[in-house]
């Protein structure tokens, strides 16, 4: 993926946002816009993950199948891209956020600024990753808040473990989103209908191939 500055412009600002997308839906796109326009970034990527690292009490969609929902739900806004880096990494390379950060450091133009947006429930998280230090001194978090979320309380704990990681991480609050794929999931495993929580072409990607209909 190349990308070019547009004249006149000293630094692009690229919002990077991973997650499983097992399935995409409206609170993933309304934070990626939300932080778009709040932070001014001039493109978000979309990262599915691979192959989760741990085996996980539920498996995880096929990867095509939640990089195809990525890049249908993300089709109509020209801001928005899907990268298959993630997902196109051999099965046995399993990826730590560290790692996907690092190739789009490394990629682009040094004049690029990175920033991952993440959901305020994984950014304590981060400060147990594997090499999270460095993770702050090459990108800068954007924390968006689900509904009961404190910002405050965030901040608070995260100033208690690791003071110096405030000035680099962004909590920004989002209208109320209480949507998650496994909300989705459910509806779609208990037939109910899953109608205005994702774009209409996932909703329909989601019944043609079947998915998600022998959940427990
Ligand atoms: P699951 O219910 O399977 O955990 P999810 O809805 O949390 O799925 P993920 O693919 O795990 O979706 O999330 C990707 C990223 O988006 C994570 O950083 C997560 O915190 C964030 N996120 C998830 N749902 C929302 C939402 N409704 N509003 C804002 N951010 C969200
Ligand atoms: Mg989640």
């Amino acid at each position: 993926m190349t990308l070019h500055l547009s004249k006149g412009k000293e630094e692009l600002s690229i919002g990077l946002m991973g997650g499983t997308f097992d399935p995409i839906h409206l609170g993933h796109l309304v934070t990626a816009e939300e932080v778009r326009i709040q932070f001014g970034l001039d493109r978000v990527i979309f990262v599915p993950s691979g192959h989760p690292p741990h085996k996980e009490a539920r498996e995880v969609s096929d990867p095509e199948h939640r990089y195809l929902m990525t890049v249908l739900a993300t089709i109509t806004n020209p801001f928005f891209t899907v990268s298959r880096v993630e997902i196109d990494k051999p099965h046995d390379k399993l990826t730590f956020t560290i790692d996907t950060i690092r190739y789009f450091h490394d990629h682009f133009d040094k004049r690029v600024k990175l920033y991952f947006i993440t959901g305020a429930d994984a950014i304590l998280e981060i400060l147990t990753w594997k090499d999270y230090q460095e993770l702050l001194s090459i990108c800068s978090f954007i924390a968006a808040t689900r509904p009961g979320y404190y910002l405050n309380k965030l901040e608070e704990t995260i100033g208690a473990v690791c003071p110096e990681a405030l000035s680099n991480i962004h909590v920004l609050e989002i209208p109320a989103m209480a949507i998650s794929s496994t909300f989705i999931r459910k509806r779609v495993s208990e037939g109910k209908t899953i109608k205005y929580l994702s774009p209409e072409s996932v909703t329909q990607y989601i019944l043609k191939n079947r998915l998600y209909q022998d959940e427990d």
